[in-house]
């Protein structure tokens, strides 16, 4: 857990988010900020600040095997997954958190 950041505050409930779903493990929560009509955050409750720090293998199987299913909930058929690994590739916010996106048409490659 760290004090000052925003998704630990989400997880310890202290910042309101729009949940979706929730475990022992992880949250699921609709973005604050939506980049299209579907785009949720699906982010491990521990706090890890980046993917490249991720080197837990089964938390990273179930927060994989959540994506998948959330995105079958919700019907989608076409979405991206988006993960932000630091600064330069356009992370923010420094919880490490997986975008689903979907609802649009969306370019690539990425600007
Ligand atoms: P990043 O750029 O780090 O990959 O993405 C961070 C995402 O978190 C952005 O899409 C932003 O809109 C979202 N976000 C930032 N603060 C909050 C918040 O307080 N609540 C929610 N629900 N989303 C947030
Ligand atoms: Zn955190």
């Amino acid at each position: 857990m760290s004090q000052d950041c925003i998704f630990c505050k989400i997880v310890r409930k202290e910042v309101p988010a729009d949940i979706l779903f929730e475990d022992n493990d992880m949250l699921i929560f609709n973005d604050i900020n939506p980049q299209a009509p579907t785009h949720l955050l699906v982010i491990p409750k521990e706090h890890i600040s980046t993917f490249s720090e991720l080197d837990d293998a089964v938390l990273m199987g179930k927060i994989f095997t959540k994506v998948n299913e959330v995105s079958k909930a919700q019907k989608l058929k076409n979405y991206r997954v988006v993960i932000n690994n630091g600064k330069d590739a356009g992370q923010e916010v420094f919880h490490l958190h997986v975008h689903i996106i979907a609802g649009r048409e969306m370019s690539w490659p990425p600007g």
